[in-house]
């Protein structure tokens, strides 16, 4: 059976660029990025329970608890705007993510569509994380060398003039997101490739031709899950 909502995954170390790819993939398919580092910022950012106990591991480059995390995603992917279909970046980071993750498709009669591994070495990602910046107001990502503003100084999407830099991404702390990586999260491939579901994706290519080839496997699954919505709307 197709899935209802198309749930995609990008997987990849932090800096490979799945942030980037997941928002211009929201822009061109309607779906839904789902990061759920943007989502414990902002837990921090208002000092709520789960931001007050994730923000000295955030800050230390580890992993958030998996009690925490998979609340927040629960909460998140429950809302209605999901149905139109989502793309997670950063989540699942454990197996114990993915089985939660598994089985809150399951309950729903949807399951992970494919899970796409983005393939960077870690020279590349370190050179891409201490580039990295965003606007202050809409949180549009740039790099100082890859993806600048088209005007100096001022955001693309918004005109905001005021940028800023993630705490995590300093040397040290990107170094040992780096090992958080390979010790929890890179055998989630394994994990993919046992479902069936997994492709890979050579990230080490410029922004867009790294997009191109993500449309060229994420536009057949949405082109098949609006199929299915439609034939479900007809026999309703
Ligand atoms: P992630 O979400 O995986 O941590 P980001 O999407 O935030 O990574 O990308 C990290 C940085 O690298 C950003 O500054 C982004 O502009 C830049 N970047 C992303 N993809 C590429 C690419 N294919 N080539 C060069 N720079 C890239
Ligand atoms: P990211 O924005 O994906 O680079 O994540 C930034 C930080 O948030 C990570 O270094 C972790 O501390 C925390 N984090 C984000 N997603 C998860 C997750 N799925 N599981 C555990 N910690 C996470």
């Amino acid at each position: 059976m197709t899935s209802r909502m198309p749930a995609i995954i990008l997987l990849g170390p932090p800096g490979a660029g799945k942030g980037t790819q997941a928002k211009k993939l929201e822009d061109r398919f309607g779906l839904v990025q789902l990061s759920t580092g943007d989502l414990l910022r902002d837990a921090v950012a208002r000092q709520s329970d789960a931001g007050k106990a994730a923000q000295a591991v955030m800050e230390a480059g580890e992993l958030v608890g998996d009690d925490i995390v998979i609340a927040i995603l629960n909460e998140r992917i429950s809302a209605p705007d999901c149905l139109a279909g989502v793309i997670l970046d950063g989540f699942p980071r454990t197996t114990l993510q993915a089985e939660a993750l598994d089985a809150l498709l399951r309950e729903r009669g949807d399951r992970v569509d494919c899970a796409i591994s983005l393939e960077v070495d870690d020279e590349a990602m370190i050179d891409r994380i201490s580039g990295r910046y965003t606007c202050d107001r809409c949180g549009e990502g740039y790099h100082e060398r890859y993806k600048r503003p088209l005007k100096d100084g001022a955001c693309d999407k918004c005109g905001c003039q005021k940028f800023r830099r993630r705490a995590d991404d300093n040397a040290d702390t990107v170094r040992r997101r780096l090992v958080a990586y390979h010790a929890e999260t890179a055998d989630l491939v394994e994990h993919y490739d046992e479902m069936g579901v997994l492709a890979h994706v050579d990230a080490m290519q410029d922004i867009d031709s790294v997009q191109g080839l993500l449309r060229d496997l994420v536009q057949p699954l949405v082109t098949e899950a609006l199929g299915t919505r439609e034939a479900m709307d007809v026999s309703a």
